[in-house]
């Protein structure tokens, strides 16, 4: 199997690439695209959307990125990563684009300056019990889902924070910060299964 990649332009990537080398995984950082070009899936990590997206598009890799989605290269995003998945962006900087592939908005920032850091219990039905401990960071909720999109978590409040659509996997929080990997595990699975290369 190809190797899996991270998206190492910014933000908490190398978290990720430790919880997928757990696995057994060969891991390699993408800052190129003839990096992106070797993966048989993706992380975009959490950190800052709009600076991942400048810095994408400043290294040429927004549209290969656009493409390989297009194409079906697995991809999870966590919070910033989340939000570049996103077809639409709300709340987004002047100019923020994302690569989208999630038929979603997401608004950023959404719990506002009171809450910019909170951690809850959350029931996520497609992975079991126990629920999953949520670290959410200036979190981004998902405030529409397209028919598309599948739900795959909320808050008590009707608020979406983990979805799916095809090979695209997105939570508003940071599983790579605590010791619950079950969301990673549900991507490699997937990136398994499905064996991309382009
Ligand atoms: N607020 C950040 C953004 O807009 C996301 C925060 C995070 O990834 N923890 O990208």
């Amino acid at each position: 199997l190809a190797p899996v990649g991270v998206l190492a332009l910014q933000g908490d990537y190398r978290e990720h690439a430790d919880v997928l080398r757990s696995f057994g995984a060969d891991v390699i950082t993408v800052r190129r695209p003839s990096e992106l070009a070797q993966v048989s899936g993706l992380v975009i990590p959490g950190g800052e959307s709009s600076v991942i997206d400048k810095l994408s598009r400043m290294f040429g890799l927004a549209d290969p990125l656009t493409e390989a989605i297009a194409a079906g290269l697995p991809v999870y995003g966590t919070c910033a990563g989340l939000i570049m998945l996103a077809d639409t962006v709300l709340d987004g900087i002047e100019g923020q684009q994302s690569l989208g592939g999630l038929d979603i908005a997401v608004r950023r920032n959404a719990f506002g300056s009171q809450k910019e850091s909170f951690e809850v219990d959350i029931d996520i039905p497609a992975l079991g019990a126990p629920a999953v401990h949520a670290v959410f960071i200036r979190a981004p909720v998902v405030e529409q889902v397209g028919e598309r999109a599948s739900i795959l978590g909320a808050l008590d409040d009707g608020r979406v924070i983990a979805v799916e659509q095809g090979n695209l996997l997105g939570t508003s929080f940071h599983p790579e910060m605590t010791d619950d990997y079950r969301f990673h595990r549900r991507f490699y699975d997937r990136v398994l299964s499905v064996g991309f290369h382009s």
